[in-house]
């Protein structure tokens, strides 16, 4: 753990543009789990595909029933070591943005501001109507649940659902487009907790190293991409980082 945060202390004092890129992995200490821990919420249900909620109001029930049952379990989850060690990172300026795949808000909540979190999978924190984009707050839609026992609609007909992106529903254009934008741009690209076989996590780190940046990966187990990476660091995450939150 020693070596690989002291060569990747060098790395990040030599590059120009650091592009940290997040995965489940950096908020397990903050007690939410990552997608593959038996027994997490993640893997206790089946994911609703977004056809269905759109198609159906037990689905959308449903999917509001355990999103309000996760506010209970994860709701005061609080940034970790890997997340304010990355604010650091942002407000020294050597890394312009987070790239994230998580929805849980935390990179926002360390202090690293809103604009410059780049959120592949959007965020839980918030609804939106998916017809008309108007934004509303998850306490408001738990009233309407709790007052009605179903899942508000917005006041334009349009279905409200949290701002993430379910299983079949489309990427967000606007964050893959400034994701490879920043991929393409840093000299020096951090793939942090995230086991990168989900699409399009897979895709960033190697666009990065195919256009000259150095590839550093920091998990507890393997990747696909240990192969191609200059720096491989298989601890925890928030020990490894902890040392990069500058007071
Ligand atoms: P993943 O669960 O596929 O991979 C997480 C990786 O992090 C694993 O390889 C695991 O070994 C590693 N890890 C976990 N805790 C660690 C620690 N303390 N130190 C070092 N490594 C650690 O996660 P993923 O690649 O992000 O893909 C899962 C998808 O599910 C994401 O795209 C996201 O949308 C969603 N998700 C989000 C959250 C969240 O917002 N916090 C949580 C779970 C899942």
């Amino acid at each position: 753990v020693e070596t690989g945060r002291r060569r990747l202390a060098a790395l990040i004092e030599g590059a120009s543009v650091v592009l940290p890129f997040t995965g489940a992995g950096i908020s397990t200490e903050c007690g939410i789990p990552d997608f593959r821990s038996p027994g997490g919420v993640w893997t206790r249900n089946a994911p609703i595909p977004f056809d269905e909620f759109v198609a159906s109001r037990r689905a959308r029930d449903e999917a509001w029933r355990r999103r309000f049952a996760m506010e209970e379990e994860f709701g005061a989850a609080q940034p970790g070591r890997g997340h304010r060690a990355l604010a650091s990172l942002w407000r020294a300026g050597k890394a312009p943005a987070v790239v994230t795949q998580n929805i849980d808000n935390l990179h926002q909540a360390s202090g690293v501001a809103a604009e410059d979190v780049v959120e592949l999978h959007g965020n839980t924190t918030y609804a939106l109507c998916l017809s008309c984009g108007a934004r509303y707050e998850l306490a408001w839609v738990k009233e309407r649940f709790g007052a009605t026992g179903h899942a508000p609609d917005c006041g334009c007909g349009g279905h409200i659902k949290t701002a993430t992106v379910s299983f079949g529903q489309a990427m967000p254009e606007e964050a893959m487009r400034r994701a490879e934008a920043l991929a393409l741009r840093c000299d020096l690209f951090l793939a942090i907790g995230s086991s990168l076989v989900v699409w399009p996590a897979a895709g960033f780190p190697l666009l990065a190293k195919r256009n000259g940046a150095r590839l550093v990966i920091l998990n507890r187990e393997p990747t696909e991409f240990d192969e191609a990476a200059d720096l491989v660091v298989h601890a925890d995450i928030g020990s490894v980082l902890a040392a990069f939150v500058s007071h």
